[in-house]
């Protein structure tokens, strides 16, 4: 039986509260939730995950990491039982063996992760290992591993991509709850997001061309790189839908969908 290639999926996650609140950003991933197939396991690729090599989360029932400070309790208290998926794990490790790949059987999910899997899938039921970003390597060096993970797609896997294309926690603007974008904030966004809507993988690989504006949109890499990992997945075929598109402040919350299921 052919079960068709699954989408894969971008989410912006934002602020941490974002896992707890009522909001439109997390009203939309739950309903891009019910709208996708039912995958059979999924891996989260999170900017709050970075190691010295290619690492993937094999526990049997991952941890939930609450891997920020300075937020109520009730964020804190939030558990995500979802269980592990080991078999997953393995296959990561063989997709992912020229870069020595490693399984985790210790690490957890991190917030990025877990932040967005509870809002999208509440009842935890879905199997979920982790991949982690790896340090020092080049754009380039990420869309050829990312390219690896493809026939995971025609394997029933869900891959979710959780960061932000423009993340400047120092610019952030805290003087109300929705602050208006910056306009080189809204530039750069509108810029990688035309470049995802054409499939140009060569501007969102080498984003740094875009000067000043890269440099205060993506100051650091990790936010932007789960991005550039889902762009990089995407075969010709797939549809692109875009939800979520804003920009509060110096933080961009636009998401994308490539293949399948409209957002
Ligand atoms: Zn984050």
């Amino acid at each position: 039986m052919t079960r068709g290639r699954m989408p894969v999926v971008f989410v912006g996650h934002g602020n941490p509260m974002n896992a707890i609140e009522q909001n439109r950003f997390n009203q939309s991933w739950r309903r891009l939730a019910e709208r996708l197939p039912e995958p059979d396991a999924i891996l989260c690729i999170s900017a709050h995950w970075e190691t010295a090599r290619p690492g993937v989360t094999a526990s049997a029932q991952p941890k939930t990491v609450h891997d920020f400070a300075g937020f109520p309790r009730a964020l804190f208290d939030v558990r995500y039982p979802a269980p592990g998926a080991p078999t997953l794990a393995r296959r990561v490790v063989a997709l992912l063996a020229e870069e020595d790949c490693r399984a985790d059987p210790e690490r957890g999910l991190d917030h990025g992760a877990w932040g967005v899997l509870h809002p999208m899938y509440p009842d935890a039921r879905v199997p979920v290992a982790q991949l982690s970003l790896t340090l020092g390597k080049s754009p380039v060096w990420h869309d050829a591993l990312a390219r690896k993970l493809a026939p995971l797609r025609d394997e029933n896997v869900l891959i979710l991509c959780s960061g932000n294309i423009v993340h400047n926690l120092s610019l952030f603007d805290r003087s109300s709850p929705m602050p208006a974008a910056y306009d080189w904030a809204k530039d750069f966004d509108d810029a990688i997001c035309r470049a995802v809507e054409t499939g140009d993988q060569r501007t969102i690989i080498n984003f740094v061309e875009m000067g000043g504006h890269a440099r205060l949109a993506v100051p650091t890499p990790e936010h932007y790189l789960p991005l550039l990992y889902a762009c990089a997945l995407r075969q010709a075929d797939d549809s692109v839908a875009f939800f979520n598109r804003d920009v509060l402040s110096s933080i961009s919350m636009s998401s994308c969908v490539l293949g399948g299921a409209a957002a």
